[in-house]
C-alpha cells in the first residue's frame, strides 16, 4: 500500500524584537523530533507596529501557539481571545495557545520556576526572598504564592518598581492566594543580608547575564544557610557566581537553565497535549551555550 504523504507541518514559534539571539528553538525542535512530531518552531522577528498583523497571521496560518518575548509580553494581550489565571494576574503573556481556534494567553515563566522548585522541595508555607522587581520576579512571585509560599520579601534597587510590585502582591495576588500572604518590600542598598528563617532566595535580576558573567549580586553570602534553596534565573551562563557561592555554602541550587527548560516543557504540553523529555531540551541549550 502506498505511504500517505503529508508535507504540512504544525507551526509554533516566538515573536520578539530583537529575537535573533533567543535560543528557544534550540530546545523545542529537538524535543519535537524526540517526540516523533513533525512540528516547527520558528524564531520570528516582529517589530512592535507589526504585532497586530503577526497575531492575525498566526490565526491565518493555523499556528498551534507562539511564545512572546520582549517587547510583546504586555502588548499582545489586546489581540488575544482570553487569558489564563496567572497571565491575568501578571498582566503579561509569554505563551499563546490555540485552543480550538481561540488564542489564549498564558504565562509559563513562573510555572517553570515552580516546577523546577518542586523537584527539590514543596513551596507550601515557605518564606522567600525575591531579588528584583521586573518581569521574571513578577512571574515567580505570582506562581510561588499560588503554589503556597507564605511570605515574600521583595528586594529591589529602584523603589518605584519595588513598590508597584509590592502593591500587586499584597492586593490582587494575596486575594487569589487565599489572603495568607505576607509581603515586605526592602529597598536594596549595599549587600542584602538574608533574614533568619528564610527558606528560598531567588535572584530574579539580570545581574550575571552574559557577557557580564562575573557580575556579583549584592548579597552577603555569609547569611546563606545550608538549609536554604538558592535559585538564579540567569540561563546564560547557567553557572553564575551566585550559583557557585551558594553551592560552597551547602545550599541546594536551581539554575536558570532549569527554569528555562521547565517553562519550555509546559509550553510544549499546552501546544501538543504531550510531555517532552526535559533532558533532550537541556542538552539542546547546553550545545548552544557551550564554549
Ligand atoms: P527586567 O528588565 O524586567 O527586570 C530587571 C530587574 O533586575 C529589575 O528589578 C532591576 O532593578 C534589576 N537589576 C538589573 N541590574 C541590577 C543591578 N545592577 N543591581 C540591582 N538590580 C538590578 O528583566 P526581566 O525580569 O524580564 O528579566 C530578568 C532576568 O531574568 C533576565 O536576565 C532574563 O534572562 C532572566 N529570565 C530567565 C528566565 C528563565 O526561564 N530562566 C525567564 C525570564 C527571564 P531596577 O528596577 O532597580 O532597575
Amino acid at each position: 500500500m502506498a505511504k500517505e504523504l503529508n508535507f504540512k507541518q504544525e507551526l509554533v514559534g516566538c515573536y520578539g524584537f530583537p529575537v535573533a539571539e533567543n535560543p528557544t528553538q534550540a530546545m523545542i525542535e529537538p524535543a519535537f523530533r524526540d517526540m516523533g512530531l513533525d512540528w516547527r518552531y520558528l524564531t520570528l522577528e516582529v517589530k512592535p507596529d507589526d504585532l497586530p498583523a503577526a497575531v492575525a497571521g498566526a490565526r491565518a496560518f493555523g499556528f498551534r501557539g507562539f511564545n512572546c518575548t520582549i517587547p510583546h509580553k504586555v502588548a499582545v494581550i489586546e489581540h488575544l481571545d482570553g487569558l489564563g489565571e496567572s497571565a491575568e494576574l501578571m498582566g503579561a503573556v509569554n505563551c499563546v495557545v490555540n485552543r480550538d481556534g481561540s488564542l489564549i494567553g498564558e504565562n509559563t515563566d513562573g510555572k517553570g520556576f515552580v516546577s523546577s522548585f518542586r523537584e527539590i522541595s514543596d513551596p507550601s508555607g515557605k518564606s522567600m526572598v525575591l531579588l528584583g522587581a521586573g518581569g521574571a520576579s513578577r512571574a515567580i512571585g505570582v506562581e510561588m504564592a499560588l503554589a503556597g509560599v507564605r511570605r515574600i520579601t521583595l528586594v529591589n534597587r529602584s523603589e518605584d518598581r519595588g513598590r508597584e510590585l509590592e502593591a500587586l502582591f499584597s492586593g490582587k495576588l494575596n486575594e487569589a492566594a487565599g489572603g495568607q500572604l505576607e509581603i515586605d518590600y526592602v529597598p536594596w542598598t549595599g549587600d542584602f543580608s538574608v533574614p533568619e528563617g528564610t527558606d528560598i532566595v531567588v535572584n530574579a535580576t539580570s545581574i550575571g547575564l552574559f557577557p557580564d558573567a562575573e557580575a556579583r549580586v549584592p548579597l552577603d553570602i555569609e547569611t546563606l544557610r545550608p538549609e536554604m534553596v538558592v535559585a538564579d534565573v540567569i540561563p546564560n551562563p547557567p553557572e553564575t557566581r551566585l550559583v557557585r557561592d551558594a553551592r560552597t555554602k551547602g545550599c541546594r541550587v536551581i539554575d536558570g537553565l532549569g527554569m528555562l527548560v521547565a517553562q519550555g516543557v509546559i509550553g510544549i504540553e499546552y501546544w501538543t497535549g504531550r510531555s517532552p523529555n526535559p533532558a533532550v531540551m537541556r542538552s539542546g541549550l547546553e550545545e548552544v551555550f557551550g564554549d
